[in-house]
């Protein structure tokens, strides 16, 4: 890129985001009030971006309004958490009752076997599976559950994977990880995966795994190198984890299903406690029954919100009443043709930008050539997709400012069309810049 380009592109970014800052200063105001109690503002990083990030007062379908009184398409879909669409009827009534029934009740309740049944059939690997809070809490608990398992301490992760908060390893990034014994590969390598197995496989727990890199950008993982996962984990005696937190919803039964791989051990989140915080892990009974609590040694796993009412009875309607497999394969159909759409306005603007996902998740990225780790896309110009997030929002569409789109059940084909649309009009505009 010329130093002029670089520098148009400069300036047409801070047209943008002057233009962002007249039109949202209620949100501005009170990122400035957060700042004072809240770290930079702020209490999840993802949603940090700058000057300063919207703030939303409300959410019906499809469509956020934020507290400057703007609405927005919503194709972030609370990232893959918010499959349903805000306050989806069937879940909203369930959660009615459950409140009038009466929460935190301090004891088993009728809903979180049956909800453990219903996962366990839709994710057969799963024979026996337990609740967490939240994703990051069920990946710790698969990993803990792995060493003791094995009695070994390694765990094999992947650069640009995150499995949670303190399960991150982004390139280049300090995070404050939990202190397991990591050993690093690069995702999709095939042969360093294969060596490395075979001169350290006995030292090794656990592969965690995401079936595609989520957070790190919606790179999908060959299923040559997820099956060389398989082998070399058990000839090894190590424990293969998929992390389905998000890829579950690429299929019935996930990417296992749709790839026909079964893990040792799976972990979920997100959009299935129905809105609600949720996590879970599972897999085989003979792992997994060492948490049974009337076997002696057995090991321990608390937390007071593991069964928590409203997540268990939303997570079990929407399972029930809403997310058929049939309902599961069209939404991934749609995604599929999203991308397609974006992919053919980018061949057609010659720009530097593909969209990369498998179904209804999709990230968008400022690199030409094939993206298969998280090392092909350190080159990339990050202000090209900061560009696109500010020109999104001025059209009034809502994505990460990361790229990443997660289309939930709400969106309907007009408003993807106007996606595309505006994604078009990007094209144009901008096009001379990020060629
Ligand atoms: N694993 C994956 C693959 C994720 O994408 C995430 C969250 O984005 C997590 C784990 C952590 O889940 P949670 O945010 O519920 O802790």
């Amino acid at each position: 890129m010329t130093t002029t380009t670089g520098q148009s592109l400069e300036n047409a970014l801070t047209a943008l985001k002057a233009n962002y800052i007249d039109a949202n200063p209620k949100s501005a105001e009170r990122d400035r009030l957060a700042r004072k109690s809240l770290p930079g503002g702020n209490t999840r990083t993802t949603l940090f971006y700058d000057p300063f990030p919207l703030v939303f007062a409300r959410a019906e379908g499809s469509r956020l309004e934020s507290i400057d009184g703007d609405a927005y398409v919503d194709f972030l879909g609370e990232y893959t958490a918010g499959l349903y669409g805000h306050s989806n009827p069937v879940i909203m009534r369930r959660l009615h009752e459950v409140l009038d029934e009466g929460i935190v009740l301090g004891g088993y309740n009728r809903y979180e076997a049956e909800f453990a049944a219903e996962l366990s059939s839709r994710f057969p690997s799963m024979q026996l599976l337990r609740f967490t809070n939240s994703g990051t809490e069920a990946n710790l608990m698969a990993l803990s559950a792995a060493t003791a398992h094995t009695g070994r301490q390694g765990i094999v992760v992947f650069d640009g994977a995150y499995h949670g908060g303190v399960l991150s390893f982004s390139i280049g990034v300090e995070a404050p990880n939990v202190p397991h014994d990591f050993r690093r590969l690069r995702y999709n390598d095939e042969p360093a995966l294969r060596q490395f197995m075979q001169t350290a496989g006995n030292e090794i727990a656990a592969v965690i795994v995401e079936p595609m890199l989520g957070s790190g950008g919606n790179i999908p993982a060959a299923p040559s190198f997820l099956r060389a996962l398989r082998e070399e984990t058990e000839r090894a005696g190590a424990l293969l984890i998929f992390d389905e937190v998000m890829t579950s919803r690429l299929g019935p039964s996930g990417m296992q299903g749709r790839l026909a791989i079964t893990p040792d051990l799976t972990t979920l989140g997100k959009y299935l406690g129905g809105g609600m915080s949720f996590g879970a892990f599972g897999g085989r009974a003979d792992i997994m029954e060492r948490f049974d609590p009337s076997k002696p040694g057995s090991l321990p796993h608390a937390g007071t919100f593991n069964n928590n009412v409203l997540t268990m009875a939303a997570g079990l309607e929407g399972l029930r009443r809403i997310l058929t497999p049939e309902v599961i394969d069209e939404l991934n159909q749609r995604g599929d043709s999203l991308r397609t759409e974006l992919n053919r306005a980018f061949d057609v603007g010659g720009v530097s930008l593909q969209a990369t996902g498998v179904g209804s998740l999709l990230s968008i990225h400022a690199v030409r050539g094939r993206i298969s780790s998280a090392e092909d896309l350190m080159a990339a110009d990050q202000r090209i997709k900061e560009l696109l997030f500010f020109h999104l929002l001025e059209d009034g569409f809502w994505m990460a400012r990361r790229g990443m789109i997660a289309l939930s059940l709400a969106v309907r084909d007009e408003e993807i069309a106007g996606l595309v649309e505006s994604v078009r009009s990007f094209v144009e505009r901008y096009g001379e810049l990020i060629r």
